[in-house]
């Protein structure tokens, strides 16, 4: 039987990795991004090529009626769904020391990486159950894609901290309830992955990668995380859920 994952964010940076992989696993996609579908035509005929059904949903996380609408293109399209990739998110539009954030920049950095991420989770979710109580023998899962930011405090970027903390959190007490329902639900934290969100930073870590202090002497590729949601998704971890796995290469230790 087919699989279909929902992937947010899924046509550029460490969503494409994950898009990627899946695609080469055999895996139908479901992917979502706040471009209009013009932008990201020649990334979806990419991914197709791997011989999966790849259909786009574009939409802003952060407005519920887009968010409506991603659900109900997914059910309209596909008819199922298996995994949802919760991957979506915004850096701090402005890096201001924890004592100066605006509200107006809080609010948008939450309303997304949090709120957004939240209330997406919580309709798929249902839908998800939905569907488990007519195939019992399906396989669903969650994965989503916190940060080391979730458990690092860095006095400049105290939005995105608080709201990857808070989908950490959000991972854990979906994890509680839907082990009734057989659905695991996992987290990912990434460290310094190489992706347009990091272009500006990545100098910054430079030093410690050319030194040889990470894995492999270099960056994160959004290709790790890819292989990592799909070895997730392979169920080869019997009996787990909850699972937070760090992929920083042992820079932020
Ligand atoms: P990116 O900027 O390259 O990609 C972000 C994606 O999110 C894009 O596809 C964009 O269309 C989508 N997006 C943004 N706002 C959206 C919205 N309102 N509604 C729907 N889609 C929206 O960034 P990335 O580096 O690939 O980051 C992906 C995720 O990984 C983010 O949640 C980020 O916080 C997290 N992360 C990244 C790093 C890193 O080093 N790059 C490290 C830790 C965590």
């Amino acid at each position: 039987m087919k699989k279909v994952a929902l992937i947010t964010g899924g046509t550029r940076g460490i969503g494409l990795g994950i898009a990627k992989k899946l695609a080469e696993e055999g895996i139908d996609l479901a992917l979502n991004g706040i471009r209009p579908e013009s932008q990201v035509v020649e990334v979806l005929e990419e991914l197709r090529k791997s011989g999966v059904r790849v259909e786009y949903f574009p939409g802003n996380i952060a407005e519920k009626a887009d968010r409506d609408s991603i659900l109900s293109g997914v059910k309209e399209k596909f008819g199922t769904l298996n995994y949802l990739i919760n991957n979506a998110g915004v850096a701090p539009r402005v890096r201001a020391d924890v004592l100066d954030v605006s509200e107006e920049d809080y609010d948008h950095l939450m309303d997304i990486n949090l709120r957004g991420t939240f209330f997406l989770t919580q309709a798929i979710a249902g839908f998800l159950v939905d569907q488990k109580m007519g195939m019992p023998d399906y396989v669903f899962a969650i994965v989503t894609v916190t940060s080391v930011s979730a458990k690092l405090a860095s006095t400049n970027r105290a939005a995105y901290c608080m709201a990857k903390a808070g989908l950490s959190m959000m991972s854990q007490v979906l994890a509680v309830k839907l082990a009734e329902f057989d659905i695991p639900v996992y987290e990912i934290q990434p460290g310094v992955i190489e992706t347009d969100m990091t272009e500006k930073v990545k100098a910054v870590y430079h030093k410690r990668i050319e030194n040889g202090l990470t894995l492999e002497a270099r960056m994160g590729q959004p290709e790790d995380i890819g292989k990592a949601v799909s070895a997730l998704l392979r169920g080869d971890l019997p009996y787990a859920t909850g699972q937070i796995l760090a992929l920083d290469g042992g820079m932020m230790v």
